[in-house]
């Protein structure tokens, strides 16, 4: 019996990486959905897979936001049923929160929050019933710990961990596990595709001098982390492939050591005042990633 995978935002970065690796796999022992909003940006993961897919991969169109396009693609499933779910899809939001429209950051939470939770609810029903399944959700060090300028992304990725560790409490009555996949900085498409306020943006005029000269600092900080930091798409889909493999997955994996001092800061120093303090050191003073 082959192991029915569905794999969300699988146009790019993690979601394609994945895709290809688990309909590549030479066990065929897995059946891939991918899925991916905009169908005409399937030819990137096509050529990646390079026909060794025929009957290991199908691509479908899903756009999280849309509850219709969620169960137009779930009644595709010829299995009836999804083993491992990979809610992936996600999208990044940076700037000062002043230059933040309340259509943008309705948006990110869509997809990020909103678009995780109605996946999920989409195909929890037949796992419960089943009592197997496995969840798994691309979650980040901005869902752990807060960072400058990416208020509104952390808090939707805050509200994902929120998400999941309640629901993991529920699951393990079901023999379903929910796993979070902790990625730090990637080399993927991500940080092209999100929607940053650009240094020369005229909202920045209407914020105050000193936020928009720490604002440049930051993304300078962000490009340094990016270079000494930053991990290939391979080593995440391999935290992914360990995931997939334990007998009982656990509720968070971290692809990047870098930041676990700063995440256990927060939590050791529980009135929060070490974290701030050393977050903003790190970002906001001349560094080396490798000294926190
Ligand atoms: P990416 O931008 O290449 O991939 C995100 C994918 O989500 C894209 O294919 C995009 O089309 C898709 N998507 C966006 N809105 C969608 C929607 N409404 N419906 C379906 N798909 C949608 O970047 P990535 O790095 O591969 O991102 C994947 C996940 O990894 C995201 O959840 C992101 O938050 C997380 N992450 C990325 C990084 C990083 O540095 N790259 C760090 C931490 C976490």
């Amino acid at each position: 019996d082959k192991t029915v995978v569905l794999i969300t935002g699988c146009s790019s970065g993690i979601g394609l990486g994945l895709a290809v690796r688990l309909a590549s796999d030479t066990s065929k022992a897995f059946i891939v959905y991918a899925t991916m909003r905009n169908l005409s940006k399937k030819e990137r993961l096509l050529e990646c897979v390079r026909g060794c897919h025929e009957d290991t991969m199908e691509i479908l169109q899903m756009d999280v936001t849309d509850q219709l396009s969620i169960q137009a693609a779930k009644q595709r499933i010829k299995e009836k049923k999804v083993d491992i779910l990979v809610c992936n899809a996600g999208a990044g939001l940076m700037g000062p929160v002043e230059t933040q429209s309340y259509e943008t950051m309705k948006q990110i939470f869509d997809v990020n929050l909103f678009g995780t939770i109605c996946t999920i609810q989409a195909f929890l029903p037949e796992m419960k019933e089943r009592k197997s399944g496995r969840i798994i959700v691309t979650g980040s060090v901005g869902g752990l710990q807060g960072i400058p300028f990416n208020d509104v992304y952390c808090a939707s990725k805050f509200a994902v961990e929120g998400f999941c560790e309640s629901l993991a409490i529920l699951l393990q009555h079901f023999n379903i596990h929910i796993s979070l996949i902790e990625c730090g900085p990637v080399n993927t498409n991500f940080m092209t595709n999100l929607q940053r306020t650009d240094p020369e943006d005229p909202k920045l005029q209407h914020v105050d001098p000193e936020t928009t000269q720490l604002y440049q600092k930051y993304l300078q900080h962000c490009e340094r982390v990016f270079e000494e930091a930053a991990q290939d798409t391979e080593e995440i889909v391999q935290v992914f492939m360990d995931a997939i493999g334990a007998p009982f997955p656990s509720l968070r994996y971290y692809t990047n050591t870098t930041f676990l001092p700063l995440t256990k800061l927060k939590l050791s120093v529980e009135d929060g005042t070490q974290y701030i303090k050393a977050m903003n050191k790190f970002v906001f003073s001349t560094h080396k990633t490798g000294d926190f």
